[in-house]
């Protein structure tokens, strides 16, 4: 098969992104294409900035999105920022805005880049995880201990952005913010983040916890997971809406300065005109992924359990994590595969059309070297990771197309590494 024959292909790698859900579309419809105002079918395409009819019909839009989104994340309309996706959400929550808030940011090791970078970047700490990808609560506690001591005014609770000016609390910074991911995109390993909040509230009161939901949210209920993090992280691609969505919550009394300053948008927390059709477009997939995800869950975490249970038969191949010791989202199959190399195992799955991943590629599609495997002790350069992921359509059928390739592709590619052919095995 032609990789470009796409009809063929069976998507496993759902954590990277999925298809946009029929509500979306139907919910975006009428903004890209439908009829505006004035009769005319070139959308309802009103900047919700102005005060006219147009501008208004646009902010109808949104004000109706905002309630959907915060009834489903489980906070109040106005603690609902939209953003262009998980990445700005993530960068503004570590950041606290532009200008930084003042203080030390820290994030657990396996964090996706958009919360490490910015941490790192700021001069930020990171804290060990466990074997399975879960902060570890100790190394937290003393890591966000020791830094609030170095400063005479322990814990440091921020400041405050009004009217335009950013005002410093006087008290010298300590730890500016906590952040902890509540599922890993990785892994799928997910987090218990009430106890993370504990560990905060205790070592390090009044500093912000921030959790990438990112990756949990087309699976858990955040109303009830991450209801303990002030700031919340989700983006709509990952849930059957428009690439290029997404929100930050921010829980009050927390405030942000905007990270793109511009015409006082999201009651001055990020300038920029609307993305009408995409907030729509996300505010109609969080809740279809809400209403579905009982059954979803359900359906496929028994599929993912018949993948794993079917693969780790095969010589040399294991599960990354024990799933009876730590939770996972329901579409995660994580896998080392024993004597191959992963970029060849992944091209003869695509071309026998599997699209899977390792999860840990570039925005040039080359496959590095993962720091969340790092974290959680798996450096054994005999091993290849893979990461097949399932998203809430995926069948039976796809499983067992998924399950055949890879039996094939493996036997293949440790056929022609054997012969040393490894290379030309296309
Ligand atoms: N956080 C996590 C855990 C992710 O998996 C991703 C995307 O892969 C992001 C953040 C970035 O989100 P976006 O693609 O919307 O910028």
């Amino acid at each position: 098969m032609s990789p470009t024959d796409c009809s063929e292909l069976v998507d496993m790698d759902h954590a990277a992104t999925t298809a946009l859900c029929d509500e979306s579309i139907a919910a975006m419809e009428p903004f890209l294409m439908g009829t505006d105002l004035t009769g005319r079918g070139r959308g309802r395409y009103g900047n919700p900035s102005g005060s006219h009819a147009l501008a208004r019909d646009a902010v109808r839009a949104l004000d109706e999105a905002r309630e959907q989104v915060a009834t489903v994340l489980g906070c109040e309309p106005g603690e609902v920022v939209f953003t262009s996706g998980g990445t700005e959400a993530d960068n503004h929550a570590v950041t606290g805005g532009m200008p930084p808030r003042r203080g030390t940011p820290v994030c657990s090791a396996v964090e996706h880049p958009a919360v490490l970078r910015p941490t790192q970047a700021l001069g930020g700490a990171t804290v060990a995880v466990d074997r399975f990808g879960r902060v570890d609560l100790t190394a937290l506690a003393e890591t966000v201990r020791t830094i609030g001591d170095g400063h005479t005014g322990g814990s440091y609770t921020g400041g405050s952005y009004t009217g335009g000016s950013y005002t410093e609390n006087s008290r010298a910074p300590g730890v500016s913010v906590v952040s902890v991911m509540t599922a890993n995109n990785e892994l799928g390993t997910i987090n218990d983040i009430s106890a993370v909040a504990e560990v905060v509230r205790r070592h390090a009161p009044g500093v912000p916890l921030h959790t990438d939901a990112v990756q949990a949210a087309p699976w858990l209920d955040l109303r009830s997971v991450a209801c303990e993090a002030d700031l919340v992280s989700v983006s709509a691609h990952k849930l059957g809406g428009p690439k290029g969505t997404g929100a930050l919550v921010v829980r009050r009394p927390h405030t942000l300065a905007p990270l793109l300053h511009g015409g006082g948008q999201e009651r001055d927390r990020r300038g920029g005109t609307h993305n009408v059709a995409g907030i729509v477009g996300f505010a109609a997939a969080l809740i279809a992924a809400a209403r579905r995800r009982p059954v979803s869950v359900e359906r496929i975490g028994a599929l993912r359990d018949s993948l794993a249970q079917r693969l780790v038969a095969l010589d040399g191949v294991t599960e990354t994590i024990d799933r009876r010791k730590a939770p996972t989202l329901p579409g995660h199959c994580h896998l080392l595969v024993r004597g191959v190399v992963g970029e060849e195992l992944l091209l003869l799955l695509e071309q026998r059309g599997v699209c899977a991943s390792a999860a840990s590629s570039c925005a040039s599609g080359a496959i590095g070297a993962s720091h969340v495997l790092e974290a959680i002790g798996v450096v054994d350069p005999d091993v290849a990771p893979v990461r097949l992921t399932l998203g809430a359509d995926s069948t039976p059928a796809e499983v067992d197309r998924a399950v055949e390739t890879f039996t094939v592709s493996l036997d293949r590619v440790r056929s022609l590494s054997r012969r040393g052919a490894v290379g030309g095995a296309r």
